[in-house]
């Protein structure tokens, strides 16, 4: 099968030739796109390209921070000030993949990749949308709860507030280190109030198709410290809401055993 390739230079012809045709793809970093493309998956048909240097900007500020989606991986750990999100970038495939790797295309990876995903949607990540449209945004619950439904539409950019200092953590349990497939991943923003959790906002990476909220944790942990005693509550109700498949890398019946252990390990700041 022959697949077309178009390569625009404004991120609005892009988009408005993302959304003319139904088997039209966009190309990030091409890490899951092109092995589609090799096993002719007969859903690729043309492949839309941009140029414009807007994608991979990197606007990084003490509050809000934007994000282009075509940065890759390999940007964001060569940028001193998204230190925070290193320990993510740093998990997501060996030092090629990385340096391809973009933050769009992590956006639509299915389970068990998206790791990067789960920790924007931790971080509460505003999701900018180009398409025949016009732009839009949409929070970035919204935007993984409908992604695999509906025309294909470019993703331009994520744009997060700064989370406090020390706020935000993420853990991904894997077979093996440190560049293994997630068997799950979790990232939290956990603010704090006089020394009592206030908003907590977790993600679970590889428990459902896509990233997902422990929103059942989350509830449990308002207004307790974050020490074995008051963690334990959620804790308790950690896999409240999380639906995991059997793959290759583990079975959903693991999955489920192990999330409250990393997730208590991670609350605490006990490493993995
Ligand atoms: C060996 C290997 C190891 C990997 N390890 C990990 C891992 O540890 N963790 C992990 O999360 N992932 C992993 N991945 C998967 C993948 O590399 C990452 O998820 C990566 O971030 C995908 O980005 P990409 O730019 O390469 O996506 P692409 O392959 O370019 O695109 C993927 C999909 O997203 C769509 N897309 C991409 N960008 C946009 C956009 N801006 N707007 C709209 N649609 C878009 C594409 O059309 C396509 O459908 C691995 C892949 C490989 C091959």
């Amino acid at each position: 099968m022959t697949v077309a390739v178009k390569t625009f230079g404004r991120i609005g012809e892009a988009a408005a030739a993302l959304s003319a045709e139904r088997g039209a793809r966009f190309f990030g970093g091409g890490t899951i796109l092109m092995r589609m493309v090799n096993e002719a998956d007969p859903d690729v048909a043309t492949i839309v390209r941009s140029t414009d240097p807007a994608l991979a900007r990197l606007a990084v500020s003490s509050g809000r921070i934007e994000l282009g989606a075509g940065a890759t991986m390999a940007a964001i750990l060569a940028e001193r000030d998204l230190a925070f999100l290193h320990p993510v970038a740093r998990t997501i495939g060996g030092p090629a993949i990385r340096e391809a790797a973009t933050i769009g295309g992590n956006l639509f990876a299915h389970s068990p990749y998206g790791d990067f995903a789960t920790a924007l949607l931790a971080l509460d990540a505003i999701v900018a949308i180009a398409g025949g449209f016009g732009q839009r945004e949409q929070p970035i619950e919204e935007f993984l709860a409908g992604r695999d439904r509906g025309g294909r539409q470019l993703v331009t950019g994520v744009s997060f507030r700064r989370p406090a200092a020390d706020s935000f953590r993420f853990v991904k349990v894997a077979r093996i280190r440190p560049k293994g497939v997630a068997v799950l991943s979790i990232a939290a923003q956990l603010p704090l109030a006089s020394g009592r959790i206030s908003g907590a906002r977790i993600a679970y990476g590889a428990m459902d198709r896509a990233p997902v909220r422990a929103k059942a944790a989350e509830r449990a942990l308002e207004g307790r410290t974050l020490d074995a005693a008051g963690v334990a509550p959620a804790v308790a109700v950690a896999a409240e809401g999380a639906a995991p498949v059997d793959d290759a890398i583990a079975s959903a019946w693991w999955r489920r055993e192990i999330l409250p252990v990393h997730l208590r390990r991670l609350l605490l700041g006990a490493g993995a």
